[in-house]
């Protein structure tokens, strides 16, 4: 329904970085808006748009305005395959700069679409990774508002570490040290610290201190995230960043319909109707799902070991394995994996209905990568988690998991990977320490209680903040307000849009 506070014609054009983790709660953060009655434009380009089409579709037919543009994307100009166009299709970590460059000749077309749209952008939401869109906001005469994909408590800490000479001080990998400037005592190492930012390349830092520039002329950062969750980080942030910050989530929670859950981000490796039926045989609480997100490979070392330690803790398990190597595949027949424990264990190879799976009642653990949106998804669902991190801020929302929110158990990842790495040198974790962080989560003791118990009470704060006249409700009608205030400020547009 749309809100009669809101001008009727206002248009928001959306820029998601091409990247799961970004995109996925881009398009739920359209939707959220075009429930408002304001005309959204998604623009992306064909792969991506096309796999989040059906959730799009069903959009439109319940009359939403909403609309997705397509760019082609310049792959093979920057050396790319074609039609890689998301981070997860890229051959290795070293084309990622490639992607970025290819992102970046964007600039030029999408101006072009910006200018022959009707009715005009009253504003774009554009992802950090797209430092341009300020210059095309600018002249176009319309808001920018940034988002990046992480939380206030990580974000807090990528300013402290990106703004402060605090690496500098640390001699030691190895080492942690306390997180200066923190409301709560964060204890990290330097490469946990530092995998989100400048990186160690010309281009890198190049992308990353454009990225810089460009915020600060934005009007405000919207947040995935609830003010419920991290009420001292949240105000910390907009401290530090001196900006507005809107903290509109969990986004997730937009999608109630079965379809929704099942179709979101991808076309999925499983039947809806056959993985609801595997998880309606078995007892309330009992399974442990693990999916480490859309971007991270185990190496087949690695996944066997984490075969075998399914195995051997005896815990119902749904396990999504992204990209199983040949060699894998070949360990599993030959060792009978798969019959050994077919009574128990479900493998998905490929996408997974990850909020399909994780708000049925038979999920009572997750193992997770700790990517922001993996997190707030098993907050939102009421699940404790196993915490695995690899790579970007994933290391600092397994801090916030484990030791402010205190509804985890860490697996005991020290030292981060560059994503996409399948390096079978790199030291892995053993089957024996996945088997006790998985037995020590689902256990009934008082600790996995209590762990039970702050993860139930998040996931009510969590969908209270998205019901009407919740924190983050309130805090998108804030965002819509802030635009049609800036708006007002340029008396040639305003008369074209209030
Ligand atoms: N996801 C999913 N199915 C999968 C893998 C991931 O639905 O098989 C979704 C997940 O629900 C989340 C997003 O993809 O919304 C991943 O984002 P996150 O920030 O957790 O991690 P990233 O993939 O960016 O590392």
């Amino acid at each position: 329904m749309a809100s009669p506070s809101h001008p009727t014609n206002l248009h928001f054009v959306l820029f998601p970085l091409m990247t799961q983790g970004h995109l996925i709660p881009m398009v739920d953060m359209a939707r959220i808006l075009a429930q408002r009655g304001i005309m959204v434009t998604i623009i992306t380009s064909p792969v991506n748009a096309n796999r989040f089409k059906s959730v799009i579709d069903r959009a439109i037919e319940a009359d939403l305005k909403i609309q997705v543009l397509e760019l082609q994307l310049p792959c093979v100009e920057v050396g790319l395959p074609d039609g890689c166009e998301n981070f997860d299709l890229l051959p290795s970590n070293a084309h990622a700069v490639n992607m970025y460059l290819a992102m970046i000749m964007l600039e030029e077309p999408a101006e072009k679409m910006l200018q022959d749209l009707c009715p005009p952008p009253s504003c774009i939401i554009s992802d950090g990774g797209f430092p341009w869109t300020n210059d095309v906001a600018k002249k176009l005469g319309v808001p920018r508002v940034v988002f990046y994909g992480p939380g206030c408590f990580a974000f807090l800490c990528i300013h402290i570490v990106t703004n402060t000479n605090i690496l500098d001080e640390i001699d030691s990998e190895s080492k942690y040290f306390v997180m200066p400037g923190l409301p709560d005592r964060i204890e990290v190492t330097k490469p946990q610290a530092s995998t989100w930012g400048r990186g160690d390349t010309k281009e890198s830092t190049k992308i990353f201190e454009r990225m810089q520039e460009a915020e600060k002329e934005a009007i405000g950062i919207v947040v995935n995230s609830f003010e419920e969750l991290e009420p001292k980080y949240v105000k910390e942030f907009a401290k530090a960043k001196d900006k507005n910050v809107w903290c509109v989530g969990p986004v997730s929670l937009y999608n109630t319909s079965l379809q929704d859950k099942a179709e979101r981000g991808n076309k999925a490796a499983i039947n809806a109707k056959d993985c609801l039926k595997w998880l309606d045989s078995k007892e309330s609480g009992s399974v442990i799902y693990i999916c480490l997100g859309s971007l991270s490979y185990a190496s087949t070392e690695q996944a066997i070991e984490l075969g075998l330690g399914l195995e051997s803790s005896n815990i119902p398990f749904l396990w999504v394995i992204r990209h199983p190597s040949e060699e894998f595949e070949e360990w599993l027949s030959k060792d009978g994996y798969e019959e050994r424990v077919k009574s128990r264990g479900l493998m998905v190879r490929g996408w997974a209905p990850q909020l399909l799976i994780l708000s049925h009642q038979a999920i009572g653990g997750f193992v997770t990568h700790c990517g922001w949106n993996s997190t707030l998804e098993g907050i939102s669902a009421g699940i404790p988690m196993v915490t695995w991190p690899q790579f970007a801020e994933q290391f600092l929302n397994e801090r916030f998991i484990i030791n402010v929110l205190k509804i985890g158990v860490k697996i005991g990842m020290e030292v981060p990977v560059i994503f996409h790495e399948l390096d079978e040198s790199k030291e892995i974790v053993k089957r024996d320490e996945i088997k006790e962080a998985i037995e020590c989560l689902m256990k009934n003791d008082e600790e996995g209680e209590a762990r039970r118990k702050r993860s139930k009470e998040f996931s009510v704060m969590a969908k209270r903040a998205m019901e009407e006249g919740g924190s983050s409700q309130r805090n998108m009608t804030l965002m819509i307000q802030a635009v049609t205030e800036e708006l007002a400020k340029k008396p040639t547009l305003v008369q074209d849009i209030v």
